[in-house]
């Protein structure tokens, strides 16, 4: 069994490839997060959420800086026609690299009123865009730009950017931050973060069924993450729920059974998978980029 992988459950086993090591592929962020892969060149972009910048790691070439500053952008995603889309912290919206390279706001406000600072988004198979909205951003000095808190709460937003439409999707959690769908997008899973500055907050990973295709009902608690909390989240073809959390990627079975850790030696925020089979797994930790190769695959897309 590689080093990195700790099992707590005999399904753990099929999903790692034997010899694999965790590898360090970059360093050098004040707190790294938001990974996402790009397969036409072997790439992973991702942000330095405390240091306002975006980097680009690839296989072939050295590390660069894409922007800076980056507004604070955190959570990042692909849509379904390859653009880069990502949570501006920063300037509390959802933003878009045009095919140009130039970077659009898509929508910053919900009812009139300024969104708290998007953390986390992913881009549905229907092109609309659901999204995180925790208030780091705004109370945390080296996640934004400050500012007051005009939304009543944190809430989970499905927007679709060819109207423009905005809701409110999930309104029952304190401090949504992380978000996946299942592989048939019949489940969304969130993350609450709470517990990182509330004593006593939720430190788990909430379920919702997604009902007509647009609706989140009927949460329940999927699990509860420890040490830590869970922040970033994705899924592999099976259904099984990657998250980060303090000293590990833990890996649950769709039943909320944890089936093991991948063990990271700085604390991980966020992950995504790549590689041309989708089967290597990259993590944003501390100021670093890892990735292990693992013998499952993603379901992200593009
Ligand atoms: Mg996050």
């Amino acid at each position: 069994m590689p080093e990195a992988i700790e099992i707590c459950d005999d399904r753990m086993c099929a999903l790692t490839r034997p010899g694999a090591s965790l590898q360090k592929l970059a360093n050098g962020a004040v707190h790294s997060e938001g990974p996402v892969y790009f397969q036409e060149d072997d790439s992973v972009v991702w942000s330095d959420a405390h240091g306002n910048r975006l980097f680009r790691w690839s296989a072939t070439e050295e590390v660069s800086v894409l922007r800076d500053p980056s507004d604070y952008q955190s959570g990042n995603y692909r849509d379904l026609e390859g653009r880069l889309v990502a949570c501006s912290s920063g300037l509390r919206a959802i933003i878009r690299r045009e095919h140009n390279g130039e970077w659009k706001v898509l929508v910053d406000r919900y009812q009139s009123k300024r969104l708290n600072s998007p953390n986390d988004l992913v881009v549905k198979s229907d092109s609309t865009i659901w999204f995180t909205d925790p208030p780091y951003g705004i109370t945390q000095p080296n996640q934004g730009y400050g500012g007051e808190q005009e939304q009543p709460g944190c809430f989970v937003y499905r927007f679709d950017p060819a109207t423009g439409e905005i809701d409110a999707v999930v309104t029952d959690m304190v401090r949504p931050n992380g978000l996946t769908f299942s592989p048939d997008e019949s489940i969304l899973y969130v993350s609450d973060t709470a517990a990182f500055n509330i004593s006593n907050g939720p430190h788990h990973i909430r379920a919702y069924e997604v009902v007509n295709g647009r609706y989140a009902k009927n949460g329940r608690i999927f699990a509860v993450i420890e040490p830590g909390q869970p922040d970033g989240l994705r899924v592999d073809e099976n259904g099984n729920v990657f998250t980060s959390s303090k000293d590990s990627v833990q890996v649950y079975a769709p039943d909320g059974t944890r089936l093991g850790k991948i063990l990271v030696p700085e604390v991980s925020a966020n992950l995504t998978f790549g590689g041309s089979e989708r089967d290597r797994l990259f993590i944003t930790a501390g100021k670093s980029l890892y990735a292990i190769d693992l013998n499952t695959h993603g379901v992200q897309r593009p």
